[in-house]
């Protein structure tokens, strides 16, 4: 055999060899590894409860990137443009009705009416305009001063000396657990979110407890929450018991030593002795390991009389430190606020005022009645 001809049997031999490789190179990869969970330690993953304890080591799924949620001061000015557009029309009433020139009987029926259908409540709204009539007759107010009474009285109507701090310092190096209830619809799991976000906003270190195990929703719904701002959230499988959830939400909260842990609660109204069951032991397997020190009432502003109703089940089967009002942009019915409060007996701490992120502010009395009154 000529030289030549072997020279080409050994190219050919090359060719044929590198092809192959080539194509075995380009099949492996395509094959892409199985999505498993985020790992419990990377930030924003979903820790799912019950983990088979030898996992594989499981490849890491790229961290997407954080958001920074806003800051209070910012919170602020949208919930002052956000209220006076949905209340506005509330304070604007009233004060054309106190500007008149004379206070019949007729105009006092209607600032009565007007606080009632805002409802203000039965007993507020007399005491209200109790309180009005009597300065505005005592104190010979002329009408060019109506703004300043009715500040001042919708400010003493909204109380001022209510302590509307959030607890959520850790104690005795435990987490500061806030526990959130209310029933489902009222926006409880998206004002878990929101809080989540209010805290790393003050660059608290967070843990989330997906306890709301019986809407299969609820679950996915918070994960996501928790990813966006690199908050890590326990979840259980679909209908388990929320107390186990709660409990290894406070384990996992413990040891890693972050500043709060905020549970998300089952918000089936199924009977009082139920959900009294039912809170009452979440409460305690959590106390095994940490005190709770808030526990948040999910109240729809839309809602009216049916959500008195509800936070009166509530009241006697928890003992709930503050309220969320949500949904305040969508209702004219901004006097809630005081009825709540009166009836509880417990402070408005956050309003919900759109579905943003960002659209939970902290209740500032001032700002809330000024927004009523569209004063600067
Ligand atoms: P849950 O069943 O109580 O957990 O309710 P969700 O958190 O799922 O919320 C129910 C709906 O209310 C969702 O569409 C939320 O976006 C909406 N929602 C929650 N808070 C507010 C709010 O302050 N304003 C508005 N406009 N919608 C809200």
């Amino acid at each position: 055999m000529s030289s030549v001809v072997i020279f080409v049997i050994l190219a050919a031999a090359i060719l044929v060899v590198g092809l192959a490789v080539g194509v075995v190179a380009l099949v492996n990869g395509r094959k892409q590894p199985p999505v498993r969970d985020v790992p419990a330690t990377a930030p924003g993953g979903t820790i799912t409860e019950e983990r088979p304890p030898e996992a594989p080591e499981q490849p890491r799924t790229p961290v997407p990137t954080l958001e920074r949620p806003e800051g209070t001061a910012g919170r602020l000015v949208r919930l002052r443009q956000r209220l006076s557009r949905s209340q506005g029309g509330l304070g604007r009433g009233l004060l054309m009705l106190l500007s008149r020139d004379r206070l019949d009987e007729d105009t006092w029926e209607e600032i009565e009416d007007t606080l009632i259908t805002a409802d203000v409540g039965v007993a507020p709204t007399q005491e209200l305009v109790e309180r009005l009539r009597t300065r505005m007759r005592v104190e010979g107010v002329d009408s060019s001063d109506a703004p300043t009474v009715l500040r001042e009285e919708l400010l003493a109507l909204v109380d001022l000396s209510m302590d509307r701090t959030l607890a959520t310092q850790p104690k005795d190096g435990n987490p500061a657990v806030v526990l959130v209830v209310g029933v489902n619809g009222s926006g409880k799991t998206t004002s878990v979110g929101k809080i989540a976000r209010v805290l790393v906003a003050e660059d608290k270190t967070v843990v989330l407890g997906a306890a709301d195990t019986f809407r299969a929703a609820a679950t996915e719904q918070l994960s996501t929450w928790g990813e966006r701002v690199g908050v890590d959230v326990v979840t259980g499988p679909e209908g388990s018991d929320p107390a186990s959830v709660a409990f290894e939400s406070v384990r996992v909260g413990v040891d890693r030593g972050v500043d709060v842990v905020v549970i998300d609660t089952a918000g089936r109204l199924q009977n009082k002795a139920g959900l009294m069951d039912e809170l009452g032991k979440v409460k305690r397997v959590v106390e095994k390991q940490a005190p709770v020190c808030e526990v948040l009432l999910v109240l729809d502003a839309t809602t009216g009389q049916n959500g008195l109703v509800q936070a009166r089940v509530f009241r006697d089967v928890v003992d709930v430190t503050g309220i969320v009002l949500t949904k305040l942009d969508g209702s004219a019915k901004g006097g809630i606020v005081a009825a709540v409060q009166r009836e509880l007996g417990v402070p408005v701490k956050l309003v919900g005022v759109g579905e943003g992120a960002d659209d939970l502010a902290p209740f500032d009395p001032e700002t809330f009645v000024d927004a009523l009154l569209d004063q600067g």
